[in-house]
């Protein structure tokens, strides 16, 4: 059976990930139905990105990140990822956690509900603080953002998943990653 991976570019002799390191990543941390609809996910040093990125991080960045884009074809119903390095200094870890975060994105706006996209919604108003928040002020929808970067933390199994942050975590882990259908 061939799996449906997204084709893998740009990465070899550029980032500290090969192609084939971050198609074994996709392959054993993002659940297929999450990678349906990606078709392509590119590392580009040139590449000038638009909308979606991510801002350097306090936990993680040190103010070296990665930042990236999921850009979404409407009529084709197919999401490319970007990735763009920040830093000759971006880890492994800073690459991959901001390709969780583009799968996020897809996650978000192909995967949950609407219903489901308001009960997360919800969620961050009630457990997330404005200063949490103000780092995806960048962003058209914060509380997306919110997502996506839970996402990744999830994704990664990172132990640092914000302790502030239990309904969050409980949304991702029963209604993301079982796939429970919520409404
Ligand atoms: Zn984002």
């Amino acid at each position: 059976m061939v799996l449906d991976l997204p084709e893998v570019l740009g990465f070899d002799g550029f980032a500290p990930l090969s192609d084939s390191s971050v198609e074994d990543f996709i392959k054993s941390a993002i659940p297929p139905l999450h990678v349906k609809r990606v078709t392509r996910v590119k590392y580009d040093p040139q590449i000038r990105l638009t909308t979606r990125y991510v801002k350097p991080d306090t936990i993680w960045a040190k103010g070296l990140v990665v930042i990236g884009e999921a850009r979404e074809n409407k009529e084709l119903h197919e999401v490319e990822i970007v990735i763009r390095p920040r830093s000759e200094q971006d880890s492994q870890e800073d690459i991959k956690r901001v390709i969780a975060h583009e799968f996020g994105h897809n996650v978000f706006a192909s995967v949950l509900t609407s219903e489901s996209q308001k009960f997360w919604k919800q969620i961050v108003q009630v457990e997330w603080t404005a200063e949490e928040l103000v780092r995806f002020a960048y962003a058209e929808d914060p509380k997306e953002e919110a997502f996506c970067d839970s996402y990744a933390d999830y994704v990664n199994k990172i132990d640092i998943f914000n302790p502030h942050h239990p309904n969050s975590f409980q949304f991702l882990q029963e209604y993301v990653f079982n796939a429970r259908t919520l409404f």
